[in-house]
Parts: structure tokens; C-alpha cells; sequence
């Protein structure tokens, strides 16, 4: 397990940031990972984990959560509106705000409740037209909107595009929350959190890094 390397190298990245230590939240992001993986990383007493599936998670975690006590539990992919009432129930977080209806479901949902996750929106900051979020330009419309609903997020959230350097997408993301007053910045993946570290991210999401190469379909 790669769990111990990989908290030293942000250890690492956040010093090097001149950040305090432990001020970076280590997502660690366990879709579709065999059972035997999460466990031997909950065993170490990680309790930060992300999901990209309403299904796949809440048919694991609620057992996980009565075993091991309190978790944290961070929804990263990308969220259907009819699945929205299982994932405000299951989740600590959303990162994964990116649209209207969905606004508007999870504000119905938190009226009703009298308590929502943590919402983050996550901007398309590549603008490409297969990924899910806001566009940049769209963004302060968004969350003028956001906000007339009640709905307070805390942060912004981007996944770069493949074939890119993510540093200019991570500076963009971090200049965008700063215009906004958002303190929340979940950027950064296996292959690039020490510079979402470097620019100011506080909530990385580490899967393969973590746990091995996904060797399990989605479903
Ligand atoms: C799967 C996933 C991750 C983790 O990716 P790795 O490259 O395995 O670290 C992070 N963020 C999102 C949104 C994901 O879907």
C-alpha cells in the first residue's frame, strides 16, 4: 500500500508551498477498487475517501461506516439529478455541482433536510464539450444563481484535460475561487497533485496512487 508515500509527498509538497502541514485534505478516491484495498488503507486509519458512483458507494460505505466509525465521504463524479437524494444522505461533499437542475434539486433536497454536503462546483476549465462543469464564463451567473437558492458552496473544482499540463488549469481554478471568496480548491490526481498542492489546492484526490491501477470496469 501506497498510502504512507504518498501523504510524505504531500507532507512534502505542502512545505515546499510554504503551507502548514496537514492543511491539504488527502482524498483518497476508491471507485471500483476490490473491497480488500479500501479496507487495508481504512485499516491504516485513512477515513478521507472519494467516489465517482451514488450506487457503487452506497451499496460499500454505510457497512464501512458502522465497522470503522465516523468517515468523510466525498462525491466526485459527476451526479444525476434522481440520485441526488441518495448522495446528499451517503456524502460529506459534492464536488461535482456543475449545473441548474442540479442546484435546484439539491436546494429542494437541503430545504427539506435542514442540512446539505459540502458543495463544490466544479468549471470546465479546458471547455471541453464532453466534460461536465461550468464554463468559466459562466461562472459567476452560476453562483449568483447558487446563492438566490440558498445554496452556499465552498469551493470550485476542475479536472484538467488529459492531454494538457494541469498547472495553468490549477492557477485559473485558484484565481477564479479567489475572485469568488471561495476557499475550497479540490484539484489535483495521482499523476499531478504536488502542483495543484503548489497552487493552492485543499482537497486532493488520489486513486491509482493510493490503491493500484483500476483494474475493475465502472458499472
Ligand atoms: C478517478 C478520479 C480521480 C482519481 O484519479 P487517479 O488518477 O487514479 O488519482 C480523481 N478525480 C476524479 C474526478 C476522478 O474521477
Amino acid at each position: 500500500m501506497a498510502l504512507a508515500d504518498i501523504t510524505e509527498r504531500l507532507r512534502a509538497a505542502e512545505r515546499a508551498a510554504g503551507r502548514p502541514e496537514g492543511s491539504v485534505t488527502l482524498i483518497a478516491v476508491s471507485k471500483v477498487q476490490p473491497a480488500e484495498r479500501v479496507q487495508a488503507v481504512l485499516d491504516q486509519g485513512h477515513r478521507v475517501f472519494g467516489e465517482n458512483y451514488v450506487q457503487e458507494a452506497a451499496g460499500k460505505w454505510p457497512a464501512w461506516r458502522d465497522h470503522y466509525g465516523p468517515l468523510d465521504l466525498h462525491m466526485i463524479g459527476p451526479l444525476q439529478t434522481n440520485k441526488a437524494k441518495v448522495a446528499v444522505d451517503l456524502f460529506d461533499a459534492i464536488h461535482t455541482l456543475d449545473r441548474p437542475s442540479l442546484a435546484q434539486k439539491l436546494a429542494s433536497l437541503g430545504q427539506a433536510r435542514g442540512s446539505l454536503p459540502q458543495l463544490f462546483v466544479q468549471v470546465n476549465t479546458g471547455e471541453e464539450p464532453q466534460k461536465a462543469g461550468v464554463l468559466p464564463a459562466d461562472l459567476s451567473g452560476f453562483l449568483r444563481d447558487c446563492r438566490a437558492m440558498d445554496l452556499s458552496p465552498v469551493g470550485l473544482m476542475c479536472i484538467p484535460p488529459e492531454d494538457q499540463d494541469s498547472t495553468p488549469h490549477f492557477a485559473m481554478l485558484a484565481r477564479m475561487a479567489a475572485d469568488h471568496g471561495l476557499a475550497g480548491l479540490s484539484m489535483g490526481m495521482s499523476g499531478d497533485f504536488e502542483a495543484a498542492v503548489a497552487h493552492g489546492a485543499t482537497h486532493i484526490r488520489v486513486g491509482s496512487a493510493i490503491f493500484g491501477a483500476r483494474s475493475y470496469p465502472a458499472p
